[in-house]
């Protein structure tokens, strides 16, 4: 135990009794923190349109009821959050013996991937799909089966090709993640295309389907995974109270299921994983009916603002189902970012995803979009 870490070699520092499966993970990289780009720059006036927020920020009844929660944090929060899973059960006609709330509903990818992997069994994603599911399966040990995603220049570029990540389910496999709307790509698969999978799919199979961005997906033929659970008691659905609801900051997400794979994820569940103030928050931010319509209003105007402003600057863009889209600047996506930054405008490249030549731009308000439309012209001219 003598031996200076700084001085020993690599194989010697404690880093190394960490799992292979551990040590096997590239770090998640997140958006960059507005402050962090402030400080760096010497401003103040920084917009980050970087990781998906709603700008229109929460509902005033979330904001008040979180703010009266505070005069009891010195108590642990309600292990049960019976509060918040009656009015999630009311909200989706279920029983709150289906729900399972997280630490975000990242939390709760990792309580399915706890759950149900182990290193003899694997997961099935598609490529393109939100890094969290390769991160939570990759911990576990378990096996990542990646699908090539439909190409480029097929009808939904990019987007899970379910087809394909059928063909990749064996007898091992454990769980398949779908993300519907897809991040960071927009992509989504329609009811037939999913009943059809889920038809299909062996009973030994878990799917988890992520619909973080159900609320931004109306207007397509992107289905309600809760209208499909009685007929697949397989079926886990995820939402977040992170986008639409805009709670990223206080971590609220949930899962809905058969009441045995929700008696499952409660055992690995950590008892109080969800704050008092995110319980608060999310219960009262359910109840505003107004929070999730008027997040989606923006996000159709800025799909359309984008839509637009993007194309004509010469940067191809994806039809997208959620409040960002993926734009395609035909050029190492790195480099714009980095111009972008320089502007005080934070974006999010998603060469981490396969798609180097990409950025993913979150819907801001209409100001916003306009100042990452000028920002990103003059980023595209710079020598
Ligand atoms: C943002 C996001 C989530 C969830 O985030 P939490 O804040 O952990 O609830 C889950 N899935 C996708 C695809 C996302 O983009």
């Amino acid at each position: 135990m003598s031996a200076d870490p700084a001085r020993s070699g690599c194989e010697q520092l404690p880093g190394r009794l960490a799992t292979a499966a551990v040590r096997s993970i590239a770090p998640y990289v997140i958006g960059k923190p507005i402050s962090e780009l402030e400080r760096e720059l010497g401003i103040s006036e920084v917009l980050k349109l970087a990781s998906n927020e709603n700008p229109l920020g929460p509902s005033p009844a979330a904001l008040a009821a979180m703010r009266a929660s505070l005069d009891d944090v010195w108590l642990y929060p309600d292990g049960n959050g019976h509060d918040l899973k009656t009015a999630l059960a009311r909200h989706h006609d279920v029983g709150m013996d289906q729900i399972t709330l997280g630490n975000g509903s990242n939390d709760v990818l990792v309580l399915l991937a706890e759950a149900f992997l182990t290193p003899q069994t694997n997961a099935v994603i598609s490529q393109h799909a939100f890094a969290i599911y390769a991160l939570a399966t990759q911990a576990t040990g378990a096996r990542i089966h990646v699908a090539p995603a439909h190409a480029a220049d097929s009808p939904m570029p990019y987007g899970h090709d379910l087809d394909a990540m059928l063909a990749l389910v064996d007898a091992d496999t454990r769980l398949v993640f779908i993300a519907n709307p897809n991040n960071p790509t927009g992509t989504w698969n329609s009811e037939g295309q999913l009943t059809r999978f889920l038809e299909r799919l062996p009973d030994t199979v878990i799917v988890a389907l992520d619909e973080a961005y159900f609320e931004y997906a109306r207007s397509v033929d992107c289905p309600d995974g809760m209208e499909l659970l009685r007929r697949y008691p397989n079926l886990v659905v995820l939402r977040t109270f992170s986008k639409a609801h805009a709670l990223a900051g206080v971590r609220v997400g949930y899962a809905v299921s058969h009441p045995d794979v929700a008696d499952v994820l409660n055992r690995v569940r950590q008892p109080f994983n969800v704050s008092m103030p995110g319980l608060a928050g999310a219960a009262a931010s359910l109840g505003d009916a107004r929070q999730a319509s008027r997040a989606a209003a923006l996000a159709a105007e800025g799909r359309v603002q984008l839509g637009e402003g993007l194309p004509a600057l010469g940067v191809r863009c994806f039809s997208s189902a959620g409040n960002f889209v993926l734009a395609d600047v035909g050029r190492p996506a790195q480099q714009i970012h980095e111009r972008l930054l320089r502007r005080g405008v934070i974006v999010r490249p998603v060469g981490g995803y396969g798609l180097p030549s990409c950025l993913r731009i979150t819907f801001g308000t209409a100001e916003q979009n306009e100042r990452l439309l000028g920002a990103l012209a003059a980023s595209l001219k710079d020598p």
